[in-house]
């Protein structure tokens, strides 16, 4: 398996030079559009890595189904569906998608900014720095790594920066969609962004959606195979932003990627794969992340369809 990573690696290359970083947040443009990791964690409890696969970035839009379940696990799935619909938008992650009429639960989409936002109001907590650490301690336990940490330099970076999404947040909060202080809010939204992972960590969340909730080798229940159906459907149809629909066709499984490069793919009962590749197609999917996840489907018949 390492020897087929390897080979992959070498021939998906060539595609991170056609990419490019995301700029949007300042820090981001830092990142090294040559970088290329994948790890994939198997269900025989081995993990098979080559590349930069131990390198950190942060987690993005990654987070997304991470605050989706934490909200699924405090309000139970009648609350949050009620709250937050589950339709594709077919649009950018970032898009105003509303139009004159009142703004409605369907018209909101967990993988999506206005939806992943509406979200953080439904996680449990006091305050909304409570709030985040419980989605903190989430990622720490999913992952399997306690070294999570918050990447201060991008957090102040997007929170700078955020006027999109302050103005999606605004948004909500004029539709009575939230109610909360809109600063307090997306202070959790963007430090749940910030996150720094490695594409292990991405491998192992995907690894416990694969496996309908339970941690590798324990087999310890985090959350219920509910969940992780609910969760999966939601990323086949729209955790490739608008380019759900051809990454469905062309690899087939349930995956979530970030604008800091990093893709997870959740491979029901056999696998979870991290991949790290910051270069960009115009949608903001990793370019040759996408690529290699293609050649390893094809290679190893991963399509669910
Ligand atoms: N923090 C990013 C934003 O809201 C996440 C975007 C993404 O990865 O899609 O702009």
């Amino acid at each position: 398996m390492e020897e087929l990573l390897d080979k992959l690696l070498e021939e998906c290359r060539p595609f991170t030079t056609q990419g490019k970083v995301a700029t949007y947040i300042p820090e981001l443009a830092k990142s090294n559009p040559a970088d290329l990791g994948i790890c994939v964690l198997s269900s025989d409890g081995r993990c098979y890595q080559s590349g930069d696969a131990q390198k950190r970035f942060t987690i993005q839009s990654v987070v997304k189904p991470i605050l989706l379940l934490q909200a699924l696990m405090d309000n139970g799935e009648e609350y949050v569906h009620a709250r937050v619909g589950v339709e594709a938008t077919g649009k950018p992650f970032d898009a105003i998608n509303v139009t004159d009429q009142t703004l409605h639960s369907d018209h909101l989409n967990p993988m999506v900014n206005m939806g992943a936002i509406a979200m953080c109001t439904l996680i449990r907590g006091e305050t909304y720095e409570e709030k985040f650490r419980r989605v903190l301690e989430l990622t720490r336990k999913l992952a399997g790594d306690p070294e999570i940490q918050v990447d201060e330099a991008v957090y102040h970076s997007e929170k700078r920066t955020g006027s999109k999404n302050r103005a999606l947040a605004y948004l909500l909060k004029s539709n009575g969609m939230i109610e909360d202080d809109v600063e307090e809010v997306l202070d959790c939204y963007f430090k749940a962004c910030s996150m720094s992972v490695n594409s292990r960590d991405l491998a192992r969340i995907a690894f416990v959606l694969a496996n309908r909730g339970k941690l590798p080798q324990t087999e310890e229940r985090i959350f219920s195979a509910r969940y992780a159906h609910y969760v999966n459907a939601v990323l086949m149809t729209c955790g490739m932003y608008d380019g759900s629909g051809n990454f469905a066709v062309d690899v087939g499984v349930p995956a979530k990627s970030g604008v800091g490069g990093g893709i997870m793919a959740v491979v029901p009962t056999r696998m979870g794969i991290g991949i790290y590749a910051p270069a960009l197609d115009e949608k903001g999917n990793s370019l040759a992340g996408i690529q290699l996840l293609k050649q390893l489907s094809e290679r190893m018949y991963l399509s669910i369809f």
